[in-house]
């Protein structure tokens, strides 16, 4: 009898947020990014690759599209300057790497796994990152290849608001509803789970604000014996809520699966919050769960057994 074919599988998004005229305009551009970003996913699982690599290539992909909220591309902050956060989990191990307010680097999700597999360490932030980026010679590039003209037209924007306005702007004003975080999940042929998440954070916040991408159980967690989660949203929320943790909690504790799970926490749990809030999930048998409470979730998938998936908004 043939061996039973094993169940690999790829889920990437590319942020949950408002609809903009900017999506509506690129929206081809952002359903072929995500494509290729799960087409790069998928080739590292076909090849019997890990889960850990394949979630990698995925969002290195989009990290290197300008037109997704991470790496090239990334929002600016209110000083106009790039700070890039990311994690990765291995489901494995149940091992993470973190990077925070990370600038130069090209590929800041490589620099979190680096960090997970050689070092003592689960999360480094700002210069310590880039010295450690440095010391293995990542590809580092100046500040010109991240600020795209569009991130840069945002930022532009919103001085020239503040400029002519008397009143002093709160924070939370500040974080505009556009996201164009990335992530992944991906389950390899000996079973195991990975998850990535990396972005620029929300534009015009302020300098040193950290959002929950690269904080574990908030933007990124995987465990084998659960799922592993990528969230994406007003981070704020995702870390109040610990989103991605409390969506493995469900599974482990209720026994929901991972839709029910995703449901249960973003439309139930946190029905309250004023803002915006999303997740992929994936389990160990292949079971995928996505969701999001807002106008639209780039996002797709590619299974064994299921026909590829790109979906922009509900
Ligand atoms: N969650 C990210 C952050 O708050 C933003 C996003 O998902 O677009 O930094």
């Amino acid at each position: 009898m043939p061996a039973k074919q094993k169940r690999i599988a790829i889920v990437v998004h590319g942020g949950a947020g408002e609809d903009s005229e900017f999506l509506r305009k690129h929206k081809k551009e952002y359903e072929k990014g995500i494509e290729k970003a799960m087409n790069a996913g998928y080739n590292v699982l076909a090849k019997n690759g890990s889960a850990v690599d394949a979630v990698e290539q995925a969002v290195i992909e989009l990290e290197n599209s300008p037109i997704f909220n991470a790496g090239r591309g990334s929002a600016l902050n209110a000083l106009g300057q790039v700070e890039m956060d990311a994690a990765i989990m291995d489901g494995k191990t149940m091992n993470s790497g973190a990077v925070a307010l990370l600038q130069n680097v090209k590929n800041p999700i490589s620099l979190a796994k680096a960090i997970m597999l050689n070092t003592k360490y689960r999360f480094l932030g700002a210069h310590g990152a880039l010295d450690y980026a440095k010391r293995i010679h990542t590809s580092l590039e100046p500040d010109s290849y991240f600020i795209t003209e569009y991130q840069y037209d945002e930022y532009a924007k919103k001085v020239k608001e503040e400029f002519l306005d008397t009143k002093e702007i709160a924070l939370d004003e500040i974080n505009q509803r556009y996201h164009g975080t990335v992530g992944a999940v991906a389950l390899d042929e000996d079973g195991n789970l990975a998850a990535s998440t990396s972005t620029g954070g929300t534009p015009n916040a302020k300098e040193g604000r950290i959002g929950d991408s690269c904080v574990i159980g908030a933007g990124c967690y995987a465990n084998n014996d659960r799922c592993a989660i990528s969230g994406t949203g007003d981070g704020e929320f995702l870390i109040k809520s610990v989103l991605a943790h409390s969506i493995s909690a469900c599974i482990a504790y209720k026994k929901m699966s991972v839709q029910e799970a995703c449901d249960y926490v973003i439309f139930k749990e946190n029905k309250k919050i004023d803002g915006d809030i999303g997740a992929i999930c994936l389990d160990k048998a292949g079971n995928i769960g996505i969701a999001f409470n807002s106008e639209r979730m780039i996002r797709g998938y590619k299974a064994t057994g299921k026909r590829p998936f790109i979906k922009i908004y509900k």
